[in-house]
């Protein structure tokens, strides 16, 4: 037999994808499916020139489920030993000194990241490049139980015309949960607490029209029959769930980028998942975010006053 070279090459009962070392590649993360890890890792293969500009560049925090979407499931923000090495890392200065956090830089990255059992993937909104002025904003849509989906669509639209009326232009993005985000891209020029400020005044003058429906108050009771506009993913160290990236959820749903004219009472949150989204990616005839970046615009303190923020 020829003896196996010490570090190249798949061990019995492993592989290696993009040259990175998958371990237990048909252990089973969602059951429902029978998706498999190497399954995952093939899916961030294929779509990988959708999913990386998006997330490239940006500190991660993962929800990790090494035993699978069944098996016990954990936030983590900063690298530990089961994270391949060649995962990038950037010191992230905090209170208590610099913290390391992980990014990916390309489609091996993110297999090391199913390697290390990341279900889920969620960014800063800001990149490593200028981890203090963000480069989006995310208005999350947040329906209560019960909440008719026609209502969440009637937000999303309202919403959009007050963002843009603004001057700035939202694009949005289907969850794989139960709501919708609206992303915004910005110029990296405010800081975080201006980018907080800022989507807390359109999520709170949007509550003030409807307050039945509608509130930017995260408390339980004031959700309660309401959407909540989560504008709260745009403080420092918040992240939500990257664009084109799965969540540990039944059916494995993804989060997908969606025209404003694909918004109609038959599309759902979780729409589209691993099973389906490559079929839609196929057919497109162009990106549904065409014109992002862009689109960019810096909160200057034109836009910062004319939501009354000083
Ligand atoms: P849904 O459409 O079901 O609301 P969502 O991704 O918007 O899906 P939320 O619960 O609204 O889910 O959370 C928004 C974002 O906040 C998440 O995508 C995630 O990045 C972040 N988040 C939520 N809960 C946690 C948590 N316990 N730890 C860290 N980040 C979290
Ligand atoms: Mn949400
Ligand atoms: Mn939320």
């Amino acid at each position: 037999k020829p003896r196996r070279k010490a570090g190249i090459g798949p061990r019995k009962g492993e592989t290696s994808l993009l040259g990175v070392r998958l371990t237990h590649p048909d252990r089973v993360l969602f059951p429902d499916q029978g998706l498999t890890k190497l399954d995952l890792a093939r899916f961030y293969e294929q779509i990988q020139d959708w999913v990386l500009p998006h997330l490239a560049r940006r500190p991660l925090a993962l929800l990790r489920c090494p035993e699978g979407r069944d098996g016990e499931c954990f936030f983590q923000k900063h690298p530990r030993a089961a994270i391949p090495q060649r995962v990038p890392r950037v010191d992230v200065p905090g209170k208590e000194g610099s913290k390391e956090y992980l990014y990916v830089e390309s489609a091996a990255d993110l297999v090391g990241l199913v390697q290390a059992g990341a279900l889920e993937i969620h960014p800063w909104g800001s990149r490593i490049d200028h981890l203090e002025q963000p480069d989006i904003l995310v208005f999350d849509l947040d329906p209560h139980e019960g909440i008719a989906w026609r209502e969440v669509l009637r937000v999303a639209r309202t919403l959009r015309e007050r963002i843009e009326s603004l001057g700035l232009t939202p694009f949005l993005r289907t969850t794989g949960g139960k709501g919708l985000h609206l992303v915004v891209p910005l110029e990296p020029d405010a800081d975080w607490d201006r980018a907080k400020a800022f989507a807390r005044a359109v999520a709170e003058q949007h509550a003030r029209e409807d307050p039945k429906r509608l509130t930017a108050n995260m408390s339980k009771a004031r959700r309660e029959g309401r959407i909540f506009i989560d504008y709260l993913r745009n403080g420092r160290g918040s992240t939500a769930v990257a664009s084109y990236t799965v969540r540990a959820r039944k059916n494995a749903p993804v989060a997908v980028p969606i025209r404003w004219d694909e918004l109609n009472p038959a599309l759902r949150a979780d729409r589209y998942n691993v099973g389906n989204l490559p079929r839609r990616l196929a057919a497109l005839r162009r990106d549904p975010w065409a014109g992002f970046r862009e689109a960019a615009r810096p909160l200057d303190a034109g836009l910062l006053e004319s939501v009354g923020v000083q």
